[in-house]
């Protein structure tokens, strides 16, 4: 079976399943407050999404991380993660999970025991006033909680911290700090322009060249040719030895390198992350007892994607770059 090449010569090796277009909290810049979400019968079972996965690794992916929404928050989402971390060594490579952290607590144990080695933690902030501010109503304790059960369970942690004009620019070097005594990596991200969120997006942007050099005041950051071949470019902090990664998909195009697909909860694929593109795989996968189809279909889909993406963020152009919000799929 031939691999997964895309138009500019880029093999598809990484999917992300968002598995819930749902969350606990409510971050101020990926959703409004008043949210409505998907109706049951547009989304896609547990067996649906293992099945369109597993047809994935069938044609080369090695990477699978799943997402949401919060996917630690979807009814029996272990069963997922025991069916695909089956076949870790059997053309799975990994099995990740990005999560906001409140309900690691629970699950970070049965995480682990299905294979999973890694999972990303978002966390913006180590104040918990700030948290609930961002979240609009989490308790920073559960996700403090989730972060002790994950190294307790043996999982390695990297903290995603999406940079936020005032409200947590000034305390990232202590974030940086802290994740040095944590013993976890951490990427910084800029906020970027998806859905609207109730919030002039121009207010949020912090461009992260801005916070590299103030964390250069403080810290010496070593070049590192270390990649996960997806947009992060890394450094090492030589204070802490920790790896520090900077996502700028405003302020340097990141899509070079992209070896990666979203699937929804609803078996939509987008091909970018900064374009409404899709296909949609849901139609064929109940239509269709084989995977000849889906197949096929996923290398329809593969055959679009498009050269990258070009988000802006104007004052005059007040209406997010991508219609749909990071939580439809999942970062
Ligand atoms: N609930 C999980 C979590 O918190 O990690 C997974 C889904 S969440 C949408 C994935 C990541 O996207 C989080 O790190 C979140 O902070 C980030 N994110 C959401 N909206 C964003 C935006 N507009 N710009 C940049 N990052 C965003």
């Amino acid at each position: 079976m031939s691999a997964l090449i895309d138009p500019y010569g880029r093999a598809i090796t990484y999917l992300r399943v968002s598995v819930t277009d749902r969350c606990d909290l409510r971050c101020v810049y990926c959703m409004a407050e008043d949210m409505s979400f998907l109706p049951r019968r547009e989304i896609l079972s547990l067996e649906e999404l293992e099945r369109l996965a597993g047809a994935f690794i069938g044609l080369g992916v090695r990477r699978v991380r799943i997402t949401g929404g919060e996917p630690l928050v979807r009814r029996d989402v272990m069963r997922l993660f025991r069916g695909l971390g089956a076949r870790l060594g059997q053309g799975l490579d990994e099995l990740t999970v990005t999560t906001n952290g409140t309900q690691l607590a629970r699950f970070a144990g049965e995480l682990a025991a299905a294979g999973v080695r890694r999972v990303n933690v978002s966390l913006d902030t180590l104040d918990p006033q700030a948290f609930t501010r961002i979240t609009r109503w989490g308790k920073i304790e559960t996700v403090f909680a989730g972060l002790k059960a994950a190294r307790d369970a043996g999982l390695a942690v990297k903290i995603n911290t999406v940079a936020l004009r005032g409200e947590n620019e000034d305390s990232l070097a202590d974030m940086v700090a802290w994740c040095g005594d944590q013993g976890f990596d951490m990427t910084l991200i800029e906020a970027m322009p998806m859905g609207e969120v109730g919030a002039a997006r121009a207010d949020q942007y912090l461009p992260l060249s801005l916070v590299r050099a103030r964390l250069r005041q403080r810290y010496t950051l070593d070049e590192s040719d270390y990649t996960t071949g997806g947009p992060a470019r890394y450094f090492t902090v030589r204070e802490t030895g920790r790896r520090l990664g900077f996502i700028t998909p405003m302020t340097h195009n990141f899509c070079e390198g992209c070896n990666r697909v979203r699937l929804t909860v609803t078996g939509t694929l987008y091909m970018c992350l900064g374009q409404d593109d899709s296909a949609d795989l849901r139609h064929v996968l109940r239509r269709e007892d084989d995977d000849a189809a889906l197949e096929g279909a996923i290398r329809a889909a593969i055959a679009r994607k498009p050269r990258g993406h070009d988000f802006v963020i104007d004052r005059r152009r007040p209406a997010a770059a991508v219609a749909r919000h990071m939580s439809v799929t999942g970062g």
